[in-house]
């Protein structure tokens, strides 16, 4: 059987589940193996150790789809959607959205392979080659499992480059809208999933937006880099007096005044195209709570010390625009900056710019958007709310 064997001492990462294997650790490949296929992948000794899928163009060269000597299979493929989509359907904390992750990469043990559901229609994203290949089986899978109204393929994700892919937008089945309207917790909004970003909307902030919610009653609130506006409908939803909303996207912005709309929202809401960079040290007002959402600033190790000083200049001045007692919730969705390494940045800011700052909560990922114990990596989001007197 054609396989792919590994060097001597190196099943370490197997053994630990961990659904990544490196060109280092490979002893050969078979020659007659594409890019793409699902291989067996033996131990040195030749026992078969898990099943993935292989590319020799990128730096993961195998992602493993399932543990031990059984083939992977279309059942098991199948068997793995409908456990996640059960799994969605159980969760407590899901039950008054309408909107979620269905399927999340290695956090679903389908590395590659992003499905979220929008109000009946999904869009499906596909990272590697692997899943390209899986990817009209997955559709007619969904199709069943879900019955959904309509799948549009979003696969622009810059990461595909390393995969060697081009980026592929196309009509799946039936016929997306241009606009299609969510309800998440009370509260409503527009998703663009043709051309929005990511696949539309930030799901993965869900549960932050009911803790903004919660926190911003009767307060000046400024949301930094608030793309469509999650944040500022929330804080409005919870009874602030005014919400300040920055983005340098125009479309952003065009989705935000839709959003407003969307909630009835009356009380002021004032919105300002422009990059935050520049907007904070000319903005003069002091806000009881800031919420400061950035997009990855490490997209690789490489940007780790750069995004680390932009992180840190963000919270240098929005510290310096909190009124007393105010609130800042402050996010970080780079993957290569962890919680404590996040903590220490803002940390820093805060001994500069002199006032007492509290943690008040710190906060992950939703659970449609699982981490993989055995793949810590998986763990992107994470967000604190702070005190600051
Ligand atoms: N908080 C949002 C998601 C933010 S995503 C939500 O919960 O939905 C990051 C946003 O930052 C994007 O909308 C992007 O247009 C915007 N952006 C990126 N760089 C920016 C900059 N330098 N200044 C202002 N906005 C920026």
């Amino acid at each position: 059987m054609k396989r792919v064997v590994l060097k001597k001492g190196k099943e370490r990462a197997i053994e630990n589940r961990h659904p990544w294997l490196f060109s280092g650790a490979i002893h050969s490949i078979d020659d007659a193996i594409p890019d793409g296929a699902i291989v067996p992948i033996a131990s040195f000794r030749n026992s078969i150790l898990a099943w993935g899928y292989i590319n020799r163009k990128s730096h993961i060269t195998i992602r493993v789809l399932s543990f031990g000597e059984a083939p992977f299979s279309n059942d098991t493929l199948y068997l793995m959607i409908q456990s996640a989509i059960e799994k969605r359907k159980r969760d407590p904390l899901l039950a008054q959205t309408h909107a979620y992750r269905v399927i999340h990469s290695e956090g679903d043990s389908l590395p590659g392979l992003i499905v979220d559901f929008y109000s009946g229609h999904l869009v499906i994203q596909s990272l590697t080659l692997g899943i390209d290949r899986l990817r009209d089986d997955i559709v007619q899978m969904l199709i069943e499992l879900l019955k959904p109204e309509s799948i549009f393929e979003r696969s622009d994700h810059a990461g595909r480059a390393a995969e060697g892919l081009e980026m592929q937008c196309t009509q799946l089945f039936g016929t997306t809208p241009d606009e299609i309207i969510i309800e998440e917790n009370g509260m409503r909004f527009s998703v663009d999933v043709k051309n929005g970003q990511k696949t539309g909307f930030f799901l993965d902030q869900r549960e932050n937006r009911k803790t903004v919610r919660l926190y911003a009653r009767d307060k000046q609130v400024l949301n930094l880099f608030s793309y469509s506006g999650g944040f500022s409908v929330a804080a409005m939803a919870g009874g602030a007096q005014k919400v300040v909303s920055v983005d340098s996207s125009k479309r952003a912005l065009e989705l935000l005044h839709k959003n407003t709309a969307l909630n009835d929202i009356i009380g002021p809401m004032e919105v300002i195209c422009d990059d935050v960079f520049d907007f904070l040290p000319k903005y003069q007002d002091h806000f009881d709570f800031i919420i400061l959402d950035p997009p990855a600033l490490a997209k690789s190790r490489r940007d780790i010390p750069a995004a680390e000083r932009g992180y840190r200049e963000l919270h240098l001045q929005a510290f310096r625009r909190c009124a007393p007692d105010a609130y800042l919730f402050s996010c970080s969705c780079s993957r290569f900056i962890d919680m404590k390494d996040f903590q220490k940045i803002v940390f820093s800011a805060a001994a500069k710019n002199g006032r007492r700052v509290q943690i008040v909560g710190k906060y992950h990922q939703p659970g449609d958007h699982p981490v993989n114990i055995f793949a810590p990596e998986t763990e992107y989001l994470k967000a604190m709310l702070l005190h600051v007197e």
